[in-house]
């Protein structure tokens, strides 16, 4: 048995058989939510028994919707560090900003979290394999899950996908395909083949499993930030899965008197060529509308009409929150900044944010003294470089290459 009460839609409320295979609400065809017995969970567990168990999403093991006997597919995810990020934060004249560096996760971003769930559940539920549209990370999580428990996957990512994420999917097994258009091009293709392979389609937030390994970054934050929120929280923007599953874990946490006070603000930040959920957001849409040629490097946020874009813009209004669209010099920019004063190479999706917390200064939209967290939702490392520096070839004679270095140097 696990602690999961039931599955319900997030629109309609309807209530769903959790120990089926789910996608989406079977009456509105609106997004899946777990729900928990939250009463039991507190009387279960408490923060001091958190104490001596290792780090990782598992951790909080109550809040998952694992039965009490199921074994997860893992390869370690979660347990990442929170660091601050004094240099920046001294850059742009603030005095609290911290980095989740979920390029830290297996697989390099926090993909992993999600997949290993939605994919540890699934096997449970008997699925019989997996196919997957993705901007590039998903699809190579969700492969790499799939060979560790033995199940085949499929991903179709858009031409034109970071390498090494077609590479990822590919050396664990998966079978990959490329198509002309966006993640929304893959996922029609998805929706039609999965039923005939009898796959299930992990399409974001698509199956309500995903949003519970999302939301397990919510739950290592309060515990890291010693059980408090940050006063604001800016996150990456793509098909929303942290935008929504954060919140639910800090709700979750709030429900059971482990965290107090407000939500922090919550800003959505997206590329200026794919901005659905920031054109939404000043609008006052309740919904997104499709975005028409989307284009940005930033791999994960070309996302151009999210499932539950209707979910995430609830969730910026009711924490008074914002959205923001950065452009592709500023992402580039910013990746360097981030890693010349802290060391850190974080993805174009993670940089997006350092971008946005300069434009959020500059518009007098955040005080010098907010608690800021950027989740740095995956590794640099993963993607081409931002244009930099080549480095200096030394050739000639021992003594002309050591009077090039010193030179070369002492310029600096
Ligand atoms: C997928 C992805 C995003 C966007 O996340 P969503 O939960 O889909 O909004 C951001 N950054 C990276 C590195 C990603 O892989």
């Amino acid at each position: 048995m696990s602690f999961a009460s039931h599955v319900e839609c997030t629109v309609c409320r309807h209530h769903h058989d959790p120990k089926r295979v789910l996608s989406v609400c079977e009456r509105c065809g609106q997004m899946l939510a777990v729900r928990y017995d939250l009463e039991r969970v507190k009387a279960s567990v408490t923060k001091d028994a958190l104490r001596s168990r290792p780090p990782g999403m598992y951790r909080f093991r109550e809040l998952t919707p694992l039965a009490a006997d199921e074994e997860p597919v893992t390869l370690g995810e979660g347990g990442t560090p929170l660091f601050s990020l004094p240099r920046l934060a001294a850059d742009l004249g603030l005095r609290h900003v911290w980095g989740k560096d979920e390029g830290q996760n297996p697989t390099g971003s926090f993909k992993a979290r999600g997949l290993g769930m939605a994919i540890t559940r699934a096997r449970t539920l008997g699925a019989r394999g997996f196919i997957i549209p993705s901007a590039g990370n998903a699809g190579g999580a969700a492969a790499v899950y799939a060979a560790r428990c033995g199940l085949p996957c499929a991903v179709i990512v858009p031409r034109g996908t970071p390498p090494a994420a077609m590479a990822e999917a590919a050396i664990a097994g998966a079978t990959v395909f490329t198509v002309e258009g966006s993640i929304a091009t893959a996922g029609k293709v998805v929706a039609k083949a999965a039923p005939q392979l009898g796959w299930l389609d992990l399409s974001t937030l698509k199956e309500p499993y995903r949003l519970e390994g999302k939301k397990t970054m919510g739950l290592e934050l309060a515990e890291q930030l010693g059980w408090t929120m940050p006063d604001v929280l800016l996150y990456p923007t793509g098909g929303g899965t942290g935008l929504v599953g954060i919140p639910k874990g800090y709700e979750e946490l709030r429900a059971m008197g482990w965290v107090s006070g407000s939500l922090p603000r919550f800003v959505a930040v997206q590329a200026e060529h794919c901005a659905p959920i920031v054109k939404a957001f000043h609008e006052g849409a309740e919904t997104p509308a499709p975005w028409e040629n989307p284009t940005t490097h930033a791999a994960g946020l070309r996302v151009p009409s999210p499932f539950a874009g209707r979910q995430m813009l609830k969730i910026l209004r009711d924490t008074r929150g914002d959205a923001v669209a950065v452009s592709e010099e500023a992402i580039r920019e910013a990746q360097r900044r981030l890693a010349r004063l802290e060391g850190v190479w974080t993805s174009p999706e993670g940089a997006a944010l350092v971008a946005a917390l300069d434009t959020l200064r500059q518009r007098g939209a955040l005080g010098a003294d907010a608690r800021v967290v950027l989740v740095l939702t995956g590794a640099g490392i993963k993607y081409d470089p931002p244009p930099l520096p080549p480095p200096v070839d030394l050739t000639g004679s021992d003594d002309v290459v050591v009077a090039t270095v010193v030179r070369a140097l002492a310029a600096r």
